[in-house]
């Protein structure tokens, strides 16, 4: 038979799978794997942190001691002992976490998507930051949402900014009250106060995403929402920026109600989160291993940062403006007006710089003359290199 004559398919795509597009971002963003390129764009935790002998010794022990259980199928809630641990870590103060509200998840990525599945239906009303985190907005896109963005400023979130009409039947608040990404902010005592508080009148679930608080460059952590209102917030932690992000544990605590609902949504998803890698994070970190590991982090990303800040302050012409950020791994800065951070995107790239522009991190409207650095992967010396380039691109810039 001819090729031409085979059967034209008459399969479809869902709606929903008809709707997803690539990101010209990430086509552009394809080269910076090539190893002469200086990249801010990355986001991922700097491979230095990563504790590759405690993790191999931890390995070594989960096989030595029940390696059918490290390799047989598991209960979707997530391997006791680490539950109970991760309970126990934030129960403090006269707060208690029950290990029962604890469900272990494939990374935190997946605790995103597990949320969009059980709060949200097509046109549900979501709140987000202005702006926030992009993977959230790829998740809860799946479900088709009316995204509502709530006025944010240098400090993060502005609860007062909650009002009626911009709340009225949303389905939940998504927030990183510390070191967010996008733009490390970190969110003041009072608005924590005030969002733990909107939280409590239950008229919607407040998810505090939180990868980066251990990440606190004075090691002064402020309370997290979670332990402001216990019994109402839904929190999202993960082992990804304090021990690897290849193992995949992060994990949601969540009133019991909800729980219940995410386990039977993970449950369809995946089963569970590899039994392997949450035993292999219990033995790593279970006799205290994180108290003395996540300095080293810290202190890593707080130099590397000092190096970004002193590169911008030294390269930068007036009209460019960026935060200082007390932890995390990025720095936000705003362009002058009649520079689109996409168009600067192609042309550093061509100089083998590359960042990621704002503009995916809004819901709704995008700001164009804003970018994220993300230093965590890159030398002092680079860091020097790769912002005199981008210095000397927006000088010349043409108005
Ligand atoms: N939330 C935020 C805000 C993130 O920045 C990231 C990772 N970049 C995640 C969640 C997902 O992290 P993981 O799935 O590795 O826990």
């Amino acid at each position: 038979m001819n090729m031409n004559d085979a059967p034209q398919p008459t399969w479809q795509l869902s709606q929903r799978a008809r709707k997803l597009t690539s990101s010209a971002i990430r086509e552009i963003l394809k080269v910076t794997e090539r190893p002469e390129i200086i990249s801010f764009a990355g986001g991922l935790p700097s491979p230095e942190t990563f504790p590759i002998a405690a993790m191999r010794a931890a390995t070594d022990r989960v096989f030595a001691n029940d390696p059918v259980a490290a390799l047989q199928y598991a209960p979707t809630e997530g391997y006791m002992p680490l539950r109970e641990w991760i309970a126990a870590r934030h129960s403090s103060g006269g707060v208690t976490i029950r290990a029962t509200q604890v469900l272990v998840t494939t990374g935190s990525q997946q605790a995103l998507d597990l949320i969009g599945k059980v709060l949200i239906d097509p046109d549900s009303r979501v709140l987000v930051e202005t702006p926030t985190y992009l993977g959230a907005l790829q998740s809860f896109s799946m479900y088709e949402p009316a995204y509502a963005s709530v006025p944010s400023d240098d400090q993060g979130l502005i609860p007062a900014s909650l009002t009626a009409s911009l709340t009225d039947g949303a389905r939940l608040l998504y927030t990183q009250p510390n070191f967010q990404n996008p733009t490390a902010r970190r969110l003041p005592l009072e608005r924590r106060q005030a969002l733990a508080e909107i939280a409590r009148q239950g008229r919607f679930p407040v998810i505090e995403d939180d990868p980066y608080g251990a990440l606190d460059y004075r090691g002064e952590p402020l309370p997290t929402l979670l332990s402001l209102a216990p019994e109402h917030i839904v929190y999202f932690g993960s082992f990804s920026k304090v021990l690897a992000p290849g193992l995949r544990v992060g994990y949601v605590i969540a009133p019991e109600e909800l729980h219940f609902k995410l386990v039977q949504a993970k449950q369809a998803t995946d089963l569970h989160t590899p039994i392997l890698t949450q035993r292999i994070v219990y033995e790593a970190i279970k006799d205290g291993f994180l108290e003395q590991h996540v300095p080293t982090v810290r202190a890593l990303y707080r130099e590397q940062c000092a190096a970004m800040l002193a590169a911008l302050t030294r390269a930068m012409p007036p009209g460019v403006t960026w935060n200082t950020p007390e932890g995390g791994m990025f720095v936000w800065l705003t362009l002058p007006a009649h520079i689109d951070s996409m168009a600067l995107l192609s042309a550093s790239v061509a100089q083998n710089v590359a960042f990621v522009p704002g503009e995916p991190f809004y819901a709704n409207d995008p700001g164009k003359h804003t970018l994220r650095l993300c230093f965590s992967t890159v030398s002092p010396a680079r860091i020097n290199a790769g912002v005199d380039i981008l210095a000397r691109l927006i000088a010349d810039w043409p108005r």
